[in-house]
């Protein structure tokens, strides 16, 4: 899992803390210090780092924590505060149409696992009492549409798709109405997927998002590829706006550092995180406790 040597190190930053009566500023400085080496190596984005580090020594180095009986676990806390707040604090939650039925967009480049995450969201809403249907609109690979069919199968879930068309739109639009009248109150909207963020992809991505006005557009990265990952995210949202960032694969080795960077650099939130290849490997991502995870 994502995070290990990050929590291995900033646990032993803490037991050095926490076992001092009394901190000196050189101490908070030497401990922030290690702080700062540990997420650079967890591939924290650096500039994230240098205000996150920054933030917790001023707020450790007020009066009250120097002075109170137990310093150290004040600036743990500040920590574990501080770090919930980077990964984006309360505003993480997958939000639903007051409508009553709502589209969700997915984007990301391909091999991230967008196709795979589909059928995880899928999977997700309808254990939530939702009744999804999915709508494929990559008019480029037919092997995409027909990954879809059978991810679909996999989570039972009806998928719609219009193999003749060349119109993103047009499919889109159809599957929103044939949704309603099966009764479905989720649309998601599988899109066309590139190695690289190019403009004919954003062209047709702004041009879908403007046609079906979707509640929520939700980004696929995978966490294995780490700042790229962020540059990507930081693409897809200055070009298309984003709503939320799904981050696929924290069970491999990614060091994590990818979803501690993202909603400070992008200002979108990571709501889910994808942590194997089967469809309820799906996580929502709670920033709270995943800071306690990773304080332990
Ligand atoms: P797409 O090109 O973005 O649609 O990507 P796919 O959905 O085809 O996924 C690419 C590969 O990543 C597949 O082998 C998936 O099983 C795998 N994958 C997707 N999500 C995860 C995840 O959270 N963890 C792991 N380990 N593999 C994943």
């Amino acid at each position: 899992m994502a995070f290990e040597g990050l929590s291995e190190k900033l646990q032993n930053v803490f037991k050095g803390l926490k076992g001092k009566g009394s901190l000196t500023e050189a101490d908070i400085n030497a401990a922030m210090r290690e702080v700062k080496l540990a997420l650079l190596e967890a591939d924290v984005n650096f500039k994230v780092v240098k205000e996150f580090v920054d933030s917790v020594k001023q707020k450790s180095l007020g009066e009250e924590v120097m002075a109170s009986l137990t310093p150290g676990q004040q600036v743990i806390k500040i920590v574990n505060d501080e770090l919930t707040e980077l990964m984006g604090g309360t505003g993480s939650k997958l939000t639903y149409s007051p409508k009553g039925f709502t589209v969700y967009m997915m984007v990301g480049l391909q091999g991230t696992g967008k196709t795979t995450t589909c059928g995880k969201l899928a999977n997700y809403l309808k254990k939530n009492g939702k009744k999804p249907m999915l709508c494929a609109c990559d008019i480029y690979r037919p092997a995409a549409i027909d990954q879809l069919e059978v991810v679909g199968k996999a989570v039972d879930t009806p998928v719609f798709t219009m193999r003749e068309s060349r119109e993103p739109e047009k499919i889109a639009l159809a599957a929103i109405k044939e949704a309603e009248r099966k009764g479905c109150n989720v649309l998601i909207v599988d899109t066309a997927g590139r190695l690289q963020i190019d403009e004919e992809l954003m062209e047709e991505l702004v041009r879908l998002k403007g046609a079906i006005k979707p509640h929520e557009i939700l980004l696929v990265v995978d966490a294995l590829t780490g700042q790229d990952a962020v540059n990507a995210a930081e693409g897809f949202n200055d070009r298309l706006g984003i709503d939320g960032i799904i981050m696929t694969k924290m069970d491999g080795d990614s060091r994590g550092g990818a979803a501690l960077s993202a909603k400070k650099v992008t200002g979108r939130p990571v709501k889910f995180v994808g942590t194997g290849e089967k469809f309820d490997a799906l996580e929502p991502f709670h920033p709270e406790r995943m800071a306690s995870r990773i304080l332990g």
